[in-house]
């Protein structure tokens, strides 16, 4: 299975990391090593001083899409559950300036903290969303899914066009604004409407 991930996809986010609004999606992989399941905790890395938590929903893809139209995309995954992309800031802005790949910054290892899957049938409107983040208690991210520029949709959409999705595959579909630095001992709890999808902690 691969994890692909969408960058750039909320307004506001966009402006804390003073990035421009794209004309395209950003699109970028993390390999299958970066998950953690089952609130698994996230083991501080040596080679990075400033890794920050990024909350997003997650789509899981249900079967094999290439080239799929935006009107059938909705068919292509069948659960959302929510993730971290963990960045490794320093390392993405080094990468950055010189115009280089988010390779090790996005995909070193647990820099994919992945929660169950709740079945889309349960949600009444998939782009009325609410999720967010807590750090030790307080709310660090809040967003809700009304406010992407790229839908669930358009994201299967424009992806599918250059790589065929398969099952199993997830998405992580952009953070919203309030990202920022995790610490040692600190304890993540993330939330998809008032359900607590994510519980754990940094080592
Ligand atoms: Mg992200």
């Amino acid at each position: 299975m691969k994890i692909l991930a969408i960058g750039r996809n909320y307004t506001e986010h966009i402006a804390e990391l003073n990035n421009e609004v794209p004309d395209e999606p950003v699109i970028f992989f993390k390999p299958d090593t970066a998950i953690l399941r089952k609130n698994e905790p996230f083991y501080y890395p040596d080679y990075s001083q400033d890794i920050h938590h990024e909350v997003e929903l997650i789509l899981r893809i249900s079967r094999e899409g290439k080239n799929v139209d935006k009107k059938f995309a909705s068919k292509y995954y069948d659960a959302i559950g929510l993730g971290i992309d963990f960045t490794a800031r320093d390392l993405q802005a080094k990468a950055k300036a010189k115009g280089l790949p988010w390779t090790l910054a996005k995909g070193f290892n647990g820099s994919a903290p992945v929660s169950d899957w709740l079945p889309v049938n349960e949600f009444a409107d998939l782009q009325n969303i609410n999720f967010r983040l807590d750090v030790n208690g307080e709310t660090r991210q809040k967003g809700n899914s009304k406010m992407m520029l790229n839908t669930f949709d358009d994201i299967i959409a424009y992806i599918s066009r250059f790589i065929t999705l398969k099952q199993g595959d997830i998405i992580f579909t952009g953070t919203p604004e309030g990202v920022g630095p995790v610490q040692i001992d600190d304890r993540l709890e993330g939330y998809v409407e008032e359900k607590k999808l994510l519980d754990f902690e940094i080592k």
